[in-house]
């Protein structure tokens, strides 16, 4: 499956500049040498940051605490609404993509640092995806907080021009609205396939409902929202499908790999969702539905139960736009890694004089310093630590000595592989819930699970703390089936899978 992304229309970016950096990519723009006069103190430097890993660690105990919590959790939310922090939310997905699907369709997924709008077409059993086709557009900062309409009308608007340059290998048939999938990664109350109702906004985003109304624009359905925008548009297209992104993510794995029973998001955000059996759900709405399993979007990243938290993580939520939510979120997640490691720098500098006495005020401006930043420094195995210095500079506009540096990535170290390590007790404890309920669904035999997102993707170290920690809690033999992948993009293919299967001409095909 290849994706041909096309040009950007870069126009800002959640966290921009430093989105922006990937990985490996990332180069150094200047060695910066020590020159400042204070010296640090070590003793409290070192002290703070074994406070901090202690506070941090993640031994087997903790990880195996964290993954019966999401197990219990996941039960109480599927017990009745409001039974505990994970919302497990009815995804309407029962019949998941056969291989039948027929024709042209598009995707649009709003996440977080960007909206992507994708084409597909799709050929039946027998040519599967013929042809994709997409492009990436940042979502300028100004529209996270400004009015529902002028952030559906400026995806709406990129949607429009995308969809004008249809070439050759995309036939849509004449007289017939486009139909779109429409991958939307916030908590979303889903009413039906094609509905639902935002229940709140994550991520930083505080987007008001319309220019009168200064309430938060929860509580709208963002299906009417898009169409009314395209609309406007003079765009002759309509949701067929609202999708979640990991809904989406496991639709699209599933359609090329059968085994594939859990989807995880970890990018700015992070979310997970898993097949479950419908008798398993007491909460469930009456269904007009045939079959016997459907998608659960646990909305994990509200879990909260049994996690290894800081102060600096305390003070980071409470300085957030949503305090007191998505703990879990704030602890895996991609928007929040980089932020942790910088209060705990500004910490040792405050306290210890870890940069000479130096506390700039990029070093003191929330979010300064981002998760591909420390994941940037992480990469760097030289002598001197030439990338970390300079990453440290441009970023949080410190000089530092070798000492210093090595310090900073026994930060970094830290938050990622806490990180990493719970995000593998949850996946564990979505597993573990699934084989309790029926013996031999998941364990010792091929289970899948359709991993994606910026955070796993680009971030190694992350993401081998995961895999070690799913293999720690499972042990060696029930892990070895257990195939935790990256499946790139699947979201976007599956969300245009979704339209399909639940598209209004589906009688034609
Ligand atoms: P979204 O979650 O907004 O849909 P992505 O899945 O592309 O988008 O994830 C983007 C996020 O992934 C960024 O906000 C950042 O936190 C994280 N990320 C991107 N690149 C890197 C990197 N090189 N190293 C670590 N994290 C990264
Ligand atoms: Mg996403």
């Amino acid at each position: 499956m290849s994706l041909a992304t096309a040009a950007s229309v870069a126009v800002g970016s959640l966290c921009s500049p430093r989105s922006r950096i990937k990985g490996s990519a990332f180069q150094p723009r200047m060695a910066v040498r020590y020159d400042s006069v204070k010296s640090t103190n070590l003793s409290s430097v070192t002290q703070i940051l074994t406070n901090f890993q202690n506070q941090c660690a993640t031994p087997l105990p903790v990880l195996r605490h964290v993954a019966d919590s999401m197990s219990n959790d996941m039960r109480a939310g599927l017990a009745f609404d409001g039974g505990s922090d994970l919302k497990m939310i009815f995804s309407y997905v029962d019949f998941l993509p056969t291989g039948n699907e027929k024709g042209m369709f598009y995707a649009l997924d709003l996440g977080g640092t960007n909206f992507r709008v994708m084409r597909v077409q799709l050929g039946g059993m027998d040519q599967r995806v013929i042809a994709t086709d997409a492009v990436q557009v940042s979502i300028p900062r100004e529209l996270m907080f400004g009015t529902c309409e002028g952030l559906f009308d400026f995806i709406a608007f990129g949607l429009a021009k995308f969809a004008e340059k249809e070439t050759g290998a995309y036939q849509h048939p004449q007289g017939r609205k486009k139909e779109l999938g429409f991958t939307f990664s916030f908590p979303v109350n889903q009413t039906s396939i094609d509905s639902g109702i935002l229940m709140n906004w994550t991520k930083g985003f505080a987007v008001s409902g319309t220019v009168c109304d200064p309430q938060i624009s929860v509580g709208r359905n963002v299906v009417a929202c898009l169409n009314e925008a395209m609309q406007r548009q003079g765009l002759d297209m309509q949701v067929s499908a609202l999708v979640n992104d990991a809904v989406g993510t496991l639709a699209g794995a599933k359609y090329w790999d059968n085994d594939v029973m859990v989807a995880v998001i970890l990018g700015t955000g992070t979310n997970a969702c898993y097949v479950e059996r419908m008798d398993a759900i007491p909460k469930l709405p009456i269904q007009n539905t045939q079959s016997e399993t459907t998608i659960i979007n646990t909305e994990w990243g509200a879990f909260s139960t049994g996690l290894p938290l800081t102060e600096f993580d305390e003070k980071m939520d409470a300085e957030s736009m949503n305090p007191g939510e998505q703990i879990f979120e704030k602890t895996i997640s991609g928007m929040y890694l980089g932020e942790i490691v910088r209060r705990v720098l500004l910490e040792m500098a405050v306290a210890g004089s870890l940069f000479g006495g130096s506390i700039p005020d990029k070093l003191q401006t929330p979010f300064s310093l981002g998760t591909p930043h420390i994941c940037a420094m992480q990469q760097d195995t030289s002598n001197n630590l030439d990338a970390v210095g300079s990453i440290l500079f441009n970023e949080a506009g410190v000089k530092s000595n070798t000492g210093a540096r090595k310090i900073v990535l026994e930060v970094c170290d830290t938050v990622a592989k806490r990180g990493g390590r719970l995000a593998g007790a949850g996946i564990v404890g979505i597993l573990q819930k699934m084989e309790e309920d029926v013996k031999g669904l998941i364990f010792g035999k091929r289970t899948v699970v359709a991993m994606d997102g910026g955070l796993y993707e680009n971030y190694p170290q992350y993401r081998s703390y995961l895999h070690d920690s799913v293999t720690e809690l499972l042990g060696p033999s029930l892990s070895e089936k257990i195939v935790i992948e990256h499946s790139k993009d699947s979201s976007g293919i599956g969300a245009a899978l979704l339209a399909a299967a639940n598209s209004k001409f589906r009688h034609d095909f």
